[in-house]
């Protein structure tokens, strides 16, 4: 397999591929109340644009995927383009990230075309602190079952939190304790302030980790890899289930980074947090060959750049100034 490596000797073999801008919830960190920008429709990459540059990406190393958006699952057809993604030479991995609030018609397909693994993205088990935060009136009782079903189909089930100071810090050692109760990883994840993150104030990592280890005991490096990327992950005693971390800014990880972004419009970023990426778009439609395109892809590898250069500070929207939902994380 070759290697897609960028000027500072990183191997790139993971990519966010976000399906949509659009999305059903309007996480208070991530979507503004009155939705996303409305993308025109013709501006969004079809299923057949994403698959031939995914085919060429797979040939190049990158071999891993994450389906990310919006709420991917707001896209029709999202399973059979994520069974038709799995298929293509190359492609070893195929992960989601939901809110779970569209799982429950598409979980059965999706364990059946061999769905490698399943992040639902849950900040609280309060429903008055999930309405706060999602600004949504879906009743989180119907997210629970259909985690449990991903899981006992034997989809490995991934439960994503961004603790939130004033809304859910409280509720962290709870949401820990179903979590290792019913077998799942649960990963903190720092608010990164970009976009309308930026006018909240998350929960440093250390603080999270006392907060859990008062509740579980100290906590153990876990002696496995969970997952593709920077998370800190962590056993509790007699728990099938770990503890996980991804902090990016009290541990930046910028050193280790595998992974390069596409926006459902075409925009491959080379950095989350950077605005240094090329448009594929263009190219995908304009005739160019594959090598063409490798060699597009290639000139934005190896631009990405060392590192952020996010504070901690709140108000901080200069450089990042995207909506998270538009990148997928
Ligand atoms: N809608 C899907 C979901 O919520 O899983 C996929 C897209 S969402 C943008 C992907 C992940 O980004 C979610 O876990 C969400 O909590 C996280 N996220 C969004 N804004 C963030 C921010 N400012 N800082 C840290 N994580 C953020
Ligand atoms: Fe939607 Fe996910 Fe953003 Fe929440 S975090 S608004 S569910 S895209």
């Amino acid at each position: 397999m070759p290697e897609l490596v960028d000027s500072h000797g990183r191997i790139i073999d993971y990519i966010r591929l976000s399906l949509t801008d659009r999305c059903n919830f309007r996480c208070v960190y991530c979507m503004p109340p009155e939705g996303e920008k409305r993308i025109p429709h013709d501006e969004i990459l079809s299923y057949e644009e994403l698959l031939r540059l995914s085919r060429i990406l797979a040939s190049m190393g990158v071999s891993r995927y994450k389906i990310t958006g919006g709420e991917p699952l707001c896209r029709k057809d999202a399973v059979e383009f994520i069974r038709d993604l799995k298929n293509l030479p190359g492609v070893k991995q195929v992960t989601l990230t939901t809110n779970g609030v569209l799982l429950g018609p598409s979980v059965e397909r999706l364990a059946a075309i061999g769905l490698d693994g399943l992040n639902v993205s849950l900040d609280t088990l309060s429903q008055g602190h999930y309405g706060a935060i999602t600004r949504s009136k879906s009743p989180l009782a119907e997210v629970l079952p259909v985690m449990a079903k991903a899981r006992a189909l034997g989809i490995l089930v991934k439960i994503n939190v961004v603790p939130l100071r004033g809304y859910n810090e409280d509720d962290l050692p709870e949401l820990a304790a179903f979590a290792l109760k019913h077998g799942y990883h649960i990963r903190f994840i720092e608010l990164m302030p970009v976009g309308l993150g930026a006018e909240h104030e998350g929960v440093p990592q250390d603080e999270v980790r006392a907060m859990i280890e008062n509740s579980f005991g100290a906590l153990s490096p876990l002696d496995r890899v969970i997952g593709n990327g920077p998370a800190e992950h962590f056993s509790v005693d007699g728990h099938k289930g770990s503890v996980g971390f991804i902090s990016a800014l009290s541990k930046k990880f910028c050193r280790q980074c595998n992974r390069i972004r596409l926006t459902s419009s075409g925009y491959l970023k080379s950095c989350l947090h950077h605005n240094i990426g090329i448009e594929l778009k263009g190219l995908l439609r304009s005739g160019a060959s594959d090598k063409d395109i490798e060699e597009a892809v290639m000139s934005a590898v190896r631009k990405k750049p060392l590192a952020h250069d996010l504070s901690r500070s709140r108000g901080e929207k200069g450089k990042a100034a995207f909506l998270m939902n538009s990148v997928g994380g």
